[in-house]
């Protein structure tokens, strides 16, 4: 499964916000083949559209689909230069597929900040600069390998260096490489480097406790929103101390808890939602009587692959996906209904799966 990567400088509250995730975490019983290492949390992922085909198909049991967040311990200035668990926290950063980056900007006296202030943006360029020097090394080492090869025009090598070097460009720049410009072949070779800035990240403002009404009112929020829009990059605010709080709390309290504090949505579900979106993840949903699941597929995936994600027999042995969108069935107010306007399709091999489709496989064993 795909994964989110949470980073950020000592106290900035990733821990709080780690642990939030892991209390709130899904239910064990229902993802029985989860794997288990303690660095990584798995929620399960908030989607209205799972409680209105429940209360549609009045099925025996819902399951939510599920996101894997991973805590990656340990940046200091200087981790590209290997100080600090510099290195491990590199290995670890480049193991994961997107990086939410925790920056501090709740002010507490009790709290020590690494570098003595509450400066969110000089916390995140200090970040992001490691990222950046460790991509440097890991592109003039890569330039070193293929010069020569280029330089005999050796089609592929050309190719290589060219993106190469407008990396290295970039970098020099101090700008992260996901915000550079490049044809959808050269992506192919970007990806291929497996570079730190290419992955793609967002910044989770962490707030006070009396601010979380209201973050936007906190200065720092702004320019922490300041930084991130130059590179195109979300902000949601959370305030970590209130998720680790929450996350103790069965759904109704949780509920009845948000509205007295004025807030629409948990920090950690917002978070939860950008990070999936973020990967390029949607859901389909299966919806019969014995069970409404929510499943994660990749955007682009076609119906077998998609029925894949529910058994490698059904991507095998994939005859049709009998598909209705989930506006659709909502509307018609039951399958059958749907069925007589003509709202359910059945598609083939070809088909892309389309987030929010309600679908039934039908395959061969
Ligand atoms: P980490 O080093 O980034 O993992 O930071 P921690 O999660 O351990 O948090 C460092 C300290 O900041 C702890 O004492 C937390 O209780 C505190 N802290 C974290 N989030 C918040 C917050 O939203 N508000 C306040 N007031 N304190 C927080």
């Amino acid at each position: 499964a795909l994964t989110a990567g949470i980073v950020g400088l000592p106290n900035v509250g990733k821990s709080t916000l780690f642990n939030a995730i892991t209390q709130a975490g899904a239910e064990a019983a229902n993802y029985p083949f989860a794997t288990i290492d303690p660095n990584v949390g798995i929620v399960e992922v908030p989607d209205n559209r799972l409680d209105k085909l429940t209360e549609l198909v009045k099925p025996k049991k819902t399951i939510p689909t599920t996101f894997e967040f991973t805590d990656i311990a340990g940046i200091v200035k200087g981790a590209s230069k290997g100080e600090g668990l510099g290195n491990q926290f590199l290995a670890n950063i480049r193991q994961v597929d997107a990086i939410v980056q925790v920056v501090r900007c709740f002010a507490d006296e009790n709290v020590t900040h690494v570098s003595g202030k509450i400066d969110p943006v000089d916390d995140m360029e200090t970040i992001n600069l490691e990222l950046i020097l460790a991509d440097l090394e890991t592109v003039t080492k890569r330039i070193q390998r293929v010069e020569k090869m280029a330089r005999q025009k050796d089609k592929e090598a050309v190719a290589e260096y060219d993106v190469l070097t407008k990396v290295k460009e970039g970098l020099e720049a101090e700008q992260p490489v996901r915000v550079l410009e490049f044809s959808e072949e050269q992506w192919k070779i970007v990806k291929g480097l497996h570079l730190l800035t290419s992955k793609p990240a967002l910044y989770a403002a962490n707030v006070s406790e009396e601010e979380v009404q209201d973050p936007d009112g906190n200065e720092h929020v702004q320019k922490v929103k300041e930084y991130a829009a130059a590179e195109h990059a979300e902000v949601i605010t959370v305030c970590a101390k209130i998720e680790e709080e929450i996350s103790e709390l069965d759904q109704e309290e949780k509920e009845l808890f948000l509205e007295d504090l004025g807030i629409a949505e948990a920090g950690l579900d917002q978070l939860i939602k950008a990070s999936y979106s973020l990967l390029g993840l949607g859901t389909f949903f299966t919806a019969g009587e014995p069970e409404v699941r929510a499943w994660t597929f990749r955007k682009g995936m076609t119906a077998p692959q998609a029925a894949g994600v529910i058994h490698s027999d059904f991507e095998r042995g994939f005859i049709r996906a009998e598909t209705v969108s989930y506006e659709d069935l909502i509307e018609a107010g039951s399958m059958a209904t749907a069925r007589e306007h003509g709202n359910v399709r059945l598609e083939g091999k070809d088909y892309i799966v389309q987030d929010g489709d309600v679908i039934h496989f039908r395959f061969n064993v």
